[in-house]
């Protein structure tokens, strides 16, 4: 996979992108990240990138001229078999989610435009981009952040990227679910033990074990994501009993009162 980033602020990226998973995925071939520094492509004698708005308002818009000159430099030393798809991070874009994320990875080529100050030219949104990604409801001050968010969610479910330190098809919302708990070494700690069933060796039991944590993670915390998660006749069970535990629990309360 091909990724380009388009940014006044190529260094904020290169050391996240320099280390770990994404840099491993690098050197294996399974992706290749491309920083370019926006102020390059500005042709004007100081090679401005930024102006204030028409109609006043304070802060400072990116131009459009050399964020489309960036963009045509990176499409043009493109293969030309699939048109990228050109990411604007924005706070108005659709807001981030696992799908979006595994939608991306099956992408050749991504190309994302960090906005900075008060955003990008209208031009740039309406002619340029082919997408438009929010990282949620909060406003940052670039669209750095959420460049480097985007291509870790995605590059981590590159086949092979995740080597022996995880799987990505058990994580938390690639199930339509929460992941339930970890434990590791000690088997005590601080008088809190490891559940049994972890240590007993019993494949079915401990998968079992894992696949109920999960149901009851995400009937604590998003019950709403149980609504479309694909749910198996033993999952519907353990849930019935998840609700007959609440309905207890309730009424053990309100009796106490
Ligand atoms: N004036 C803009 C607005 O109200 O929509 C916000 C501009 S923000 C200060 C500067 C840049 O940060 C944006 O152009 C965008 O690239 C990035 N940004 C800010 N919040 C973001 C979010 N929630 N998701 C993705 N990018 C964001």
């Amino acid at each position: 996979m091909q990724i380009d980033i388009i940014t006044l602020f190529p260094e904020m990226l290169e050391s996240y992108f320099g280390q770990s998973i994404l840099k491993r995925a690098q050197e294996a071939d399974l992706l290749n990240i491309k920083l370019h520094q926006l102020r390059n492509h500005a042709t004007s004698k100081h090679r401005i990138t930024d102006e204030p708005p028409y109609g006043g308002g304070g802060g400072m818009v990116l131009k459009p001229e050399p964020l489309f000159a960036a963009v045509d430099t990176i499409v043009s030393a493109a293969d030309g078999e699939t048109a990228p798809k050109i990411i604007l991070l924005t706070p108005q874009g659709k807001p981030f989610t696992q799908t979006m994320a595994a939608e991306l990875s099956q992408a050749p080529h991504l190309v994302f435009v960090c906005g900075r100050y008060e955003g990008v030219d209208e031009r740039v949104r309406q002619h340029l981009v082919t997408d438009e990604i929010s990282l949620g409801d909060y406003v940052l001050t670039g669209g750095e952040l959420g460049a480097m968010v985007i291509v870790d969610a995605v590059a981590r479910l590159l086949p092979g990227a995740l080597g022996a330190e995880g799987a990505a098809e058990t994580d938390s919302h690639a199930t339509g679910l929460l992941e339930g708990p970890h434990y590791t070494r000690p088997a005590e700690f601080q008088g809190h033990p490891v559940p049994e069933v972890l240590k007993s060796g019993h494949a079915a039991n401990i998968k079992q074990w894992h696949r109920e944590q999960a149901l009851r993670r995400t009937w604590e915390r998003r019950p709403e994501m149980l609504l479309t998660a694909e749910l198996s006749e033993a999952d519907r069970r353990f849930l019935a009993v998840l609700a007959l535990e609440s309905a207890e629990h309730l009424a053990t309360k309100s009796s106490k009162k």
